[in-house]
């Protein structure tokens, strides 16, 4: 890796690093809090990210007077992220308890939304995707059960005929009042 390259990613995390920082001390309520401890999960995910690029000599030098690195990379155990699961409706993550109280909400206002559109505009109601494997040890494989919500989710999606980029149909509608075709030069 260059020199300046690793000047940079130094920065880089340096600055996360103050960020994270900055973040969990914010007070506020608890929902405020939740959600700054959230973004801090995600820097220090980039921060990671980074650190796979082999955390050398120079940066860790570069690092070491105001930030010990090695404590800034540790996971603790409360920020660890509990496994979710995508609703096949929204797309959205949900926890693996409020999952279930979230779905049959969602689909009722799917119904609502969807009742409301445009006929051409209405979609077929989302299924839910089966349970694909069960492992050995009796868990289902919640990442391929998560990629087919996922998808699931994606297909609720309908494209603007004008520039084919993909929106939920009301979205859409709001879209399509500033889409004009390209105007060939
Ligand atoms: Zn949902
Ligand atoms: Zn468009």
């Amino acid at each position: 890796m260059r020199k300046e390259v690793r000047k940079v990613r130094v920065l880089t995390i340096r600055k996360l690093t103050r960020h994270i920082a900055k973040l969990k001390a914010k007070k506020g309520t608890e929902d405020a809090v939740l959600k700054n401890h959230k973004r801090a999960e995600r820097l220090l995910e980039e921060i990671h990210a980074m650190k796979e690029i082999k955390l050398d000599h120079v940066t860790k030098l570069a690092l070491e007077r105001e930030i010990n690195f090695e404590i800034v990379c540790k996971k603790p155990a409360f920020i660890r992220r509990p496994p979710t699961v995508i609703c096949y409706i929204c797309g959205r993550e949900y926890g693996t308890q409020s999952i279930s109280i979230h779905e049959p909400q969602c689909l009722k206002k799917w119904h609502i939304e969807n009742d409301q559109l445009p006929k051409h505009l209405r979609r077929p109601e989302p299924k839910k995707p089966e349970v694909v494997s069960i492992g050995a040890k009796g868990y289902y494989d919640l990442d391929a059960l998560n990629e087919s919500a996922w998808q699931s989710a994606q297909a609720q999606l309908v494209p603007c005929n004008i520039c084919g980029r993909t929106f939920l149909p009301d979205r859409l509608i709001v879209h399509q009042r500033s889409c004009k075709p390209k105007t060939p030069k």
